[in-house]
């Protein structure tokens, strides 16, 4: 079974506004074994979109429309995908007294146009809209001597992810071949991607009925495995033998085999053992404090710590001696571990980190390069220091030093 989604607006062509509807609904299509073949966006054009619906009917069997449901001239969804199956539409009488209802209730004034809303596809059934006006349609049938399910929904992602969840996923999975699936995700980091790829590649490569994909983030990789089978058992099967076999070829490179993030894994270790962590943050700026308090029940280990960006804080916040930092700079492995040092003593912490760096873009020089960031954990038993040189602008710079700092702190507690 194939899909194609179509997203419908013309905002959706500008960079204001992204299509995020269309991840939503391939993540469910995937669970039912469909595959996503083309998604394309549409601007506001009569003409356009009923161009682009015959072609998705010609090569998509589940074809989804996305937005232009809506009561102004530039909501074109129905009448165009009504053109494109040569179907008519036909004003919805128990549809026109539900509008005439919600504008009495809401006292506004029901407008020609408004009733567009009431206007439905032959032969489709009516998804009603408990959170907004424009319902949405299913037209089921045969095209060209094929059968073609097709969904009109509305745009805004709340109204569709209600409207996909309550009324339309359990009807597609009825009325599709069954097919038991099963998914897995490993996360990487300590690697890059073409020499993950290189080591895990021959491995994947004999698992022709497991689909492998490898996206490639800053300082994290994730392979996405896929198999379908008759039965879950088979399925899930096959992915667990493939993963076993990567995670005994990386080893401790694999932080994560259900999913969790990094931040989420270092937070369970010292949970587990009982331990705090607190952190000393120069270039990084509280990106790292950012991501261990954005899970729900992080103060449990993380205490806290200070963003400490001039010299005399990281002296006053951190205890990091001014010789020192007169001596070797800011961006230094001493400075970095005195910070984690001091952190950890102010902080009564079992753990501390120092990060301290040349985020970018400037202030880098010959000695000191921009992305070269020193990462520091002290515990009782002494500090540690890496020295990293990493790739790519201000933003990504920080992403990778706390990735790094986390990887420390889950290396340690492993
Ligand atoms: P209504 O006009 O009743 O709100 P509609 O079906 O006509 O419903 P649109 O006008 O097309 O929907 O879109 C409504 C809002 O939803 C817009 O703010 C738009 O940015 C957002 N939206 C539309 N399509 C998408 C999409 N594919 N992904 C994310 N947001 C979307
Ligand atoms: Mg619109």
């Amino acid at each position: 079974m194939q899909a194609e989604i179509i997203a419908i607006g013309s905002e959706l062509l500008t960079p204001f506004r992204q299509d995020t509807n269309s991840l939503y609904l391939t993540e469910h299509l995937n669970q039912l074994g469909v595959d996503v073949i083309f998604k394309t966006i549409v601007g506001d054009s009569r003409e356009r979109l009923t161009n682009v619906a015959s072609t998705a009917l010609a090569r998509a069997d589940v074809i989804i429309f996305i937005g232009g449901l809506g009561p102004t001239e530039d909501d074109l969804t129905r009448e165009a995908v009504a053109d494109a199956l040569g179907l008519p539409l036909k004003r919805d009488p128990e549809l026109v007294a539900a509008l005439e209802r919600r504008f009495a209730e809401r006292g506004y004034k029901l407008t020609p146009n408004n009733l567009q809303q009431a206007d439905v596809i032959a032969g489709a059934t009516v998804l009603p809209n408990p959170n907004g006006s424009a319902v949405g349609l299913w037209v089921g049938g045969k095209y060209e001597g094929r059968e073609k399910i097709i969904l009109l929904l509305p745009g805004p992602p709340a109204e569709l992810k209600a409207m996909f969840e309550q009324q339309c996923l359990e009807r597609l999975r009825s009325k599709l071949p069954r097919k038991a699936i099963a998914t897995r995700v490993l996360k990487i980091t300590g690697l890059g991607e073409s020499q993950c790829d290189a080591r895990v590649a021959p491995i994947y490569k004999t698992f022709i009925d497991v689909d492998t994909t490898i996206l490639a983030g800053a300082g994290e990789i994730q392979l996405h495995m896929k198999s379908q089978k008759a039965t879950t058992a088979e399925a899930q099967q096959r992915v667990d033998q493939l993963v076993e076999l990567i995670e005994e070829e990386l080893g401790d490179l694999v932080f994560s085999d259900n999913g969790d993030s990094l931040e989420q894994i270092v937070g369970y270790y010292l949970q587990m053992r009982g331990i705090t962590l607190a952190a000393a943050e120069s270039c990084t700026g509280g990106l790292l404090a950012e991501r261990l308090t954005s899970l729900s029940g992080s103060s449990r280990y993380f205490v806290g710590g200070a963003v400490v960006y001039s010299n005399h804080l990281k002296t006053d916040f951190a205890d990091v001696p001014a010789h020192m930092l007169e001596k070797h700079g800011a961006v230094s492995k001493e400075v970095a571990a005195a910070l984690a040092e001091g952190i950890r003593y102010r902080c009564e912490a079992t753990l501390g980190i120092g990060i301290t760096g040349v985020a970018g873009p400037t202030g880098g020089s010959p000695e000191k390069p921009v992305g070269l960031v020193y990462h520091a954990l002290a515990s009782e038993q002494g500090t540690e220091v890496i020295e990293r040189k990493f790739p790519g602008d201000r933003k990504r710079v920080r992403w990778f030093a706390t990735q790094q700092a986390l990887d420390m702190v889950r290396r340690k507690l492993m």
